[in-house]
């Protein structure tokens, strides 16, 4: 069949691949344990659940203006105000079906075939497949496991060519839990003004930081601001990954060219998850504190018993919730009958040999990593590490 080239080097979301696998041997009755998870394990507050039924109820089941209702505009607008110091205006708030749509729309209005996009490594990997499918170049930047694989404004300069178009920065990051301290992003904003970039700031753990504050890039000053399309959305803050809604904060002209894309594709977000996100972000805290609790509990129970086991050892992750354990010393030995070649292989023996599923670090740029996450429950995190203790005691 004679489909488009572009489409066509495009690989499948390998995070998604791995979970539907875990998911499959679990419907057969395997008793996996699921590190794979790219979401929370809580129920979505029910002060939200209630208001998407209010909205049912009212008949808010109709088609929305394209870049989303005028309320929850002004409830993002407030959030970035309170949260972030950023002072945007509801015409610059553009809503989409999540953040991941959010970046798709982005890069989709600002590139031109062939325009480079610096994306610094690890990267969430869906990153450089969004480039490619809006025709263009993302130029990696490898960072260094002791700067906490944080890009320096230095190591931006020396990557930047008159192609370059603009910067993926992720703070906290996925896969790393890296989050960028106020000082570095000032250095970064100075870089991105000067070679006059545009930042794609994709804010979206914004609310799960256990050490340090969050910073938006955009809070720096006019220049800057006018540079940066703030990326956030709700999936991770309230455990609402499926309601698909995310947004993007911008210039004025970016977000018109975003709501035109957007009114040709998706139309608009779903009505009443857009309801149901306005109660969200007017609710109180309350709730993501007590997940950030929980999430922090495990995150510390994981760092300390990877670096237990034989050979494995990790750094301890500020954000998000995942953890990057670097597996290189099994590289080239032999687990399960298997030579390891790098991660997809270090995955596959852990999943065959000790019933525990993780990500391959592969697709996000590190082969010498797997990617665990601690959104799941502490009893399972326990089970889960005794089993790749014990499976690897024994090669
Ligand atoms: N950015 C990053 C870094 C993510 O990890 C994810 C979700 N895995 C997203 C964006 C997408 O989030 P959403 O559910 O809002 O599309």
């Amino acid at each position: 069949m004679n489909l488009s080239q572009n489409a066509l080097q495009i690989t499948p979301s390998m995070t998604l691949e791995i979970t539907a696998k875990a998911k499959q041997l679990k419907a057969q009755g395997v008793d996996v344990i699921d590190f794979g998870v790219g979401e929370p394990d809580f129920d979505t507050p029910s002060y939200i659940k209630e208001a998407a039924i209010d909205a049912i109820k009212r008949g808010y089941t109709k088609y929305t203006p394209s870049s989303g209702i005028p309320e929850l505009k002004k409830a993002i607008c407030e959030k970035l105000l309170k949260d972030n110091g950023l002072s945007y205006t509801p015409e610059q708030i553009v809503v989409s079906n999540g953040a991941k749509h959010s970046i798709y729309n982005a890069l989709s209005a600002i590139l031109n075939p062939g325009d480079e996009v610096i994306i610094p490594v690890p990267y969430w990997l869906s990153y450089p497949e969004m480039v490619r499918l809006a025709y263009g170049k993302p130029v990696f930047v490898h960072t260094k496991e002791e700067n906490d694989f944080k890009i320096t404004a230095e190591e931006l300069e020396n990557a930047i060519t008159p192609k370059t178009k603009a910067i993926i920065l992720n703070s906290p990051n996925n896969p790393s839990g890296a989050v960028y301290t106020k000082e570095e992003l000032e250095e970064i904003a100075r870089v991105v003004e000067e070679a006059n970039i545009f930042v794609i700031s994709d804010e979206i753990y914004e609310k799960l930081i256990y050490e340090g504050e969050h910073v938006s890039i955009a809070s720096f000053g006019e220049k800057i601001k006018e540079l940066t399309i703030v990326v956030n959305g709700i999936s991770k803050a309230y455990a609402m990954t499926g309601w698909r809604i995310g947004y993007t904060a911008s210039s004025l002209e970016v977000a018109k060219v975003m709501s035109n894309i957007q009114s040709h594709t998706t139309s608009n977000p779903n009505s009443i998850a857009q309801y149901a996100s306005v109660a969200a972000l007017q609710g109180g805290e309350e709730e993501i504190e007590k997940m950030k609790e929980e999430f922090n509990r495990r995150r510390l129970y994981m760092v300390e018993r990877v670096n237990k086991i034989k050979d494995l050892k990790c750094s301890t992750p500020k954000g998000a919730f995942y953890v990057m354990v670097n597996i290189e010393k099994y590289i080239g030995r032999e687990l399960n009958g298997k030579t390891i070649n790098g991660s997809l292989d270090f995955a596959s023996a852990l999943i065959d040999g000790a019933n525990v599923a993780v990500v391959p670090a592969l697709p996000f740029g590190m082969d010498n990593y797997i990617r665990m996450s601690y959104a799941t429950s502490l009893e399972n995190i326990k089970k889960g590490l005794d089993r790749i203790e014990d499976f690897l005691s024994k090669s």
